[in-house]
């Protein structure tokens, strides 16, 4: 018998990725997914890399009835991950209440769904939540620093909850991973991230841009401390993301955690600036890149990169994948969508 994941937001970026890696490893994932910002499509791109089509359940998390009945039906789930959310930074500073009801009613109700039963649950947190940090590479024991939008509070507060309910109920397990930048896409440039409207994120502005899609990359300031004096980020692979997953769904199901909640950095321990990042792009790809250079973006971090002691320990986890793979990959993705339409 195959070890049963839920996965919500299974057809999302990170998502439909850990779906991948959970079929590799001969898990049986369960895809949960309302398609707000996802596409029917990436369950048929699942199925043509893994040769097998998961579960599909369209259902929104929010729906406290639909949610309870789905997980009453299936009894033997033995972990959940959980990744459905709103997650555009900008939108959640206009549209405040959208991000919190959303976020934070799908959270409960799947806890909710959960009464009485044992779950083990991996949730997507944010670096976010460190803000810009005073010491660097940050680690897991660094202060929580007040949240610069909407987003990033619902994240915070997130792993406020999910440590409360760990604390008060011994059949929870629960994981929280914070994530450093994710970009870069699967190997066979089958699945990918798939950005709604103009990209607010570097690389996949990037890849637009190369492919003409849009026009120049704006590098949002090169006037801050860092040694080009553009912003420095922690770009980590989706790929080495998404095993991530898989690490720490061992470490919950094998009962090997000495407290019922933890946290860990997932990121590479590397820092790269953006001026840095398209010229690792131009360089890996061949493909010039069309940018210049612009004001600072409003609540941008100046720099901030992860520290993976705890990770490469505990979770016994490490990135594997570098730069070049990520911009590779990515490019690779994009030229498939020149291609290639998913519905
Ligand atoms: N950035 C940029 N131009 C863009 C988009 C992003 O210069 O069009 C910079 C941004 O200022 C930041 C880095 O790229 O320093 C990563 O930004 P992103 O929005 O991808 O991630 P986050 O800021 O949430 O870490």
């Amino acid at each position: 018998m195959k070890i049963k994941i839920l996965v919500t937001g299974g057809l999302g970026y990170i998502g439909s990725h850990t779906v991948v890696a959970l079929l590799r490893a001969n898990f049986e994932p369960i895809i949960v997914d309302n398609l707000d910002n996802s596409k029917l499509g990436i369950l048929d791109q699942i199925e043509k890399i893994a040769g097998v089509r998961p579960a599909f359940h369209n259902i929104d998390l929010c729906d406290e009835a639909k949610t309870a009945a789905l997980i009453k039906s299936e009894k033997d789930l033995e972990g959940v991950i959980h990744f459905a959310a709103h997650k555009a930074v900008g939108e959640s500073v206009s549209e405040p209440l959208k991000y919190y009801r959303n976020n934070f009613n799908s959270l409960l109700s799947l806890l909710k769904a959960f009464e009485g039963r044992t779950l083990n649950l991996v949730f997507s947190s944010s670096c976010t939540v460190y803000g810009q940090p005073d010491v660097l590479p940050v680690n897991e024991a660094a202060p929580v620093k007040k949240a610069e939008s909407p987003y990033g509070n619902t994240k915070q507060v997130a792993e406020e909850i999910l440590q409360d309910i760990a604390a008060a109920d011994k059949l929870k397990q629960i994981i929280s991973l914070r994530y450093f930048n994710p970009v870069g896409a699967h190997e066979s440039a089958l699945i990918g991230e798939l950005p709604a409207g103009v990209p607010q994120n570097l690389v996949p502005f990037v890849t637009q841009s190369a492919a003409g899609k849009r026009g120049p990359i704006t590098v949002f300031g090169d006037n801050y401390d860092t040694p080009d004096g553009s912003c420095i980020r922690d770009y980590i692979h989706v790929v080495d993301l998404a095993e991530a997953h898989l690490a720490a769904l061992k470490l919950l199901l094998n009962g090997k955690q000495a407290t019922n909640y933890d946290v860990f950095n997932v990121g590479t321990g590397n820092g790269y600036s953006v001026l840095q990042l398209i010229n690792a792009f131009e360089q890996t790809t061949g493909v010039k890149l069309d940018y210049k250079i612009g004001p600072r973006r409003a609540g941008d971090i100046v720099k901030v990169w992860s520290d993976v002691t705890k990770s490469k320990g505990k979770l016994e986890w490490e990135a594997k994948l570098s730069i070049e793979e990520m911009m590779r990959s990515a490019w690779a993705w994009e030229q498939y969508l020149q291609n290639n339409q998913i519905n």
